[in-house]
This record gives C-alpha cells, structure tokens and sequence, in this order.
C-alpha cells in the first residue's frame, strides 16, 4: 500500500493513516482500516482497492447468527442494528435476494 498518494480533489498529498472500526456495539473491531487524508484540503477517502479489503474483512468477520421468525404467512429474518446503521437500511427499502446454490443466499443493498 503506497504511504502517500495524490488526493483526488486538490492534487495535494494524501497520506496513509488506520483506523479502527468498530461494529455490533464493539464486539466486532477491524483494526487499522486503513484511509488516506489529505494534508492539504483534509478530505478523507479510501481507495477501491482499500475498500474491497474492508468489505473481504466484514465479510469474514460480520458474521451473525439469527433466528427466523414469523411475519405473518412469511417467515422473516431481523437485521441487527450495526448490519442497519451500516448499510443505512429503511424500512419499506427493497433489497435484492439472490439464491446462490442451496446453503447460501446473496442480499444485494441498493
Ligand atoms: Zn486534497
């Protein structure tokens, strides 16, 4: 990962820094998330390839176990608030839901 690179809005130098991100009321933290800012304009940014690194670790570490439950004549899974506030779901939102092969379903936010 380059330790500076050029931000994108002023041409200024944008430098490396880490973060630590907490989620589901801390019990999930990703340590040293990394971002860049810029020392000139102060804007904060991630690059694609930061950004697929964050989504690969939640994708290993937001994990949640959840029951299903009745919804009238469908059954229903509730979303814990993290996943909500995360995704910055609403209600009446439509989402996308994809079987992938048996053991597996994909939920597309939009
Ligand atoms: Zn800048």
């Amino acid at each position: 990962m380059e330790k500076e690179i050029k931000c994108h809005l002023c041409n200024g130098k944008a430098k490396l820094k880490f973060e630590e991100l907490k989620l589901d009321n801390g019990r999930i933290t990703i340590k040293e998330s990394p971002y860049y800012k810029c020392s000139k304009c102060k804007e904060e940014f991630a690059t694609s390839g930061q950004m697929q690194e964050l989504s690969n670790q939640i994708n290993t570490k937001f994990v949640f176990k959840r029951p299903i439950i009745n919804a009238g004549r469908s059954l229903a899974i509730t979303l814990p608030s993290d996943i909500v506030q995360y995704y910055k779901l609403k209600k009446g939102e439509k989402i996308q839901i994809i079987p992938k092969n048996q053991k597996e379903l994909k939920v597309i936010v939009q």
